[in-house]
């Protein structure tokens, strides 16, 4: 079965090619003064980071950073109990002050975005993970990702499929999903390309020209609301 293919030492190769921030400023210092010091996505109370089976048997034998995830709540514990434990786990890190930046999972490194797949399964850039809306300064700026950033993104993925095609699928219904829940929301669907933010239908998910919006200004960055 191709989902085989992926092995725990590929992620030397996958981590190396992605490693730029999405933004040239640090865009913890924006969130972290709303949550105790402490960047939203690097919270384990708020979100917490998931990784393949062969992703951590990698991290496992090259860092100490990492552990598993130990469910405190029941909505914790149920969410859990959700993933496939043959094929993901949830892993906590030691926190912000002891972060290697060379053992960051994938979910830390593609936070708060994921591949976005045209009606025809073309992909074409990214869009939001939105789990952290409100909190997460980054969603819905447009032109904060950097073209190095987005670059890496795309290479990273188109070589994750290759090894892992499941996940191609996966993330081709995650984005009909996300046309979806845009379209209900009345919100405009933004794609972030190498060639800028673009605009993309609802039906059929098609590019269909560039986003000439301005991002929100500072003032709008309201998280402890
Ligand atoms: S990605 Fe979002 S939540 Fe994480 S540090 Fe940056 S602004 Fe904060
Ligand atoms: S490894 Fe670093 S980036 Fe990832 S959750 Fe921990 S502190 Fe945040």
């Amino acid at each position: 079965m191709s989902e085989a293919k992926l092995r725990p030492e590929d992620f030397d190769a996958l981590y190396a090619g992605f490693a730029s921030p999405p933004a040239r400023f640090d865009c913890g210092k924006k969130c972290a003064p709303f949550n105790e010091g402490v960047p939203f996505c690097c919270d384990s109370g708020w979100v917490v980071p998931v990784a393949y089976r062969e992703e951590w048997k990698f991290l496992e034998s090259r860092t100490r950073l990492w552990h598993e995830f130990r469910p405190r709540t029941p909505s914790e514990l149920a969410m859990v109990e959700e993933v496939d434990a043959e094929q993901s786990v949830f892993i906590e890190c030691r926190g912000v002050a002891h972060c290697e930046r060379e053992n960051r999972s994938v979910s830390c490194r593609t936070f708060p975005y994921e591949p976005y797949f045209d009606g025809e399964a073309n992909f074409l850039g990214l869009v939001y993970n939105r789990v952290l809306e409100g909190k997460c300064y980054l969603v819905d700026r447009h032109r904060v990702a950097t073209k190095k950033f987005i670059g890496e993104f795309l290479r990273f993925f188109n070589r994750f499929f290759e090894l892992l095609p499941g996940e191609r699928e996966l993330y081709i219904a995650q984005s009909r999903r996300y046309r979806q829940k845009m379209s209900r929301r009345k919100r405009p669907l933004v794609v972030l390309t190498p060639d800028g933010p673009y605009e993309a239908a609802c039906r059929g998910g098609k590019l269909i020209g560039p986003w000439r919006e301005p991002d929100p200004p500072e003032s709008a960055y309201r998280p402890g609301e």
